[in-house]
């Protein structure tokens, strides 16, 4: 199997930051109802800092030219009028990562906390991992829970699945660990379509390691969704790494 060397996605996650966020205004690309969580509004915002093979986001993702830039409270004011409208309690940001633009992502929590919505951070946890202030400022808002999805099971899988360095599968890790020291409400997601049983297994005891026995209660099993354009995008990666998924899901229709 081909080895990666892979790119740093903490550099690359502060770069797109100053492209994707001027002031506190962050670039999105759109705003949508989605059937996650039994309903949440949800706001697709442009960058990510890793590239995931079995990513669904579209070119938004890796391009920062893309998208429109929104202040926190326009942001907060599309959200939270398709929440009313579908009468949906979670609102979220997803298309990329939601903490490449923090200033933006801070105002936008304030305004949550003075409503009746709970904001789902879906996120990668490298920033958090590696910038443990980050972790710390999180603390102080009640409505919102993280979930932080760890993308495979070692630091191997980790480069071959994200492109990144594999030394970088660390800071998965340690956004776990941050967030657990200051007491923020989250728990993890394990995407588990790669990696044989032994190397979860050791995953499992690297967390049970940092956050004790608990954490396993918090796991939630993440699988491979073949929507058209992921299918286009694994066809091409897993040729060229030899690797193949061990499970697979059809997506649902909405
Ligand atoms: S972290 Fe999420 S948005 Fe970023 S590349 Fe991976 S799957 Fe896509």
């Amino acid at each position: 199997m081909m080895r990666i060397k892979g790119f740093d996605p903490v550099k690359l996650g502060l770069r797109l930051e100053e492209l994707v966020q001027r002031g506190s205004d962050r670039k999105y690309y759109r705003f949508r109802g989605t059937r996650f969580y039994g309903g949440s509004s949800t706001g697709d915002v442009v960058g990510c800092n890793l590239r995931c093979i079995f990513c669904w986001s579209g070119r938004a993702r890796d391009d920062p030219r893309l998208g429109f830039f929104v202040s926190p409270e326009q942001a907060y004011d599309r959200l939270s009028n398709i929440a009313r409208r579908h009468k949906y309690r979670y609102i979220r940001l997803s298309g990329g990562e939601p903490t490449i633009g923090w200033r933006h992502l801070l105002s936008l929590l304030d305004f949550i906390e003075n409503s009746d919505f709970i904001f789902i951070l879906e996120t990668n946890g490298i920033l958090i991992g590696a910038l443990r202030e980050r972790a710390r400022s999180l603390a102080k808002y009640s409505r919102m829970h993280v979930r932080v999805s760890i993308k495979a099971c070692n630091e191997e899988w980790f480069a071959k699945l994200t492109l990144a360095e594999p030394k970088a599968f660390t800071y998965q890790l340690m956004a776990v660990n941050n967030l657990l020291d200051y007491g923020v409400n989250f728990h993890v997601a394990l995407f588990m379509s790669y990696g044989d049983d032994a190397c979860w297994r050791s995953l499992l005891e690297r967390l049970i390691n940092i956050a004790g026995q608990e954490i396993v209660d918090l796991l939630e099993p993440e699988y491979l969704v073949l929507y058209p354009n992921v299918k286009k995008r694994l066809q091409l990666y897993e040729k060229i790494l030899g690797i193949k998924p061990r499970v697979v899901f059809e997506p649902k229709r909405r």
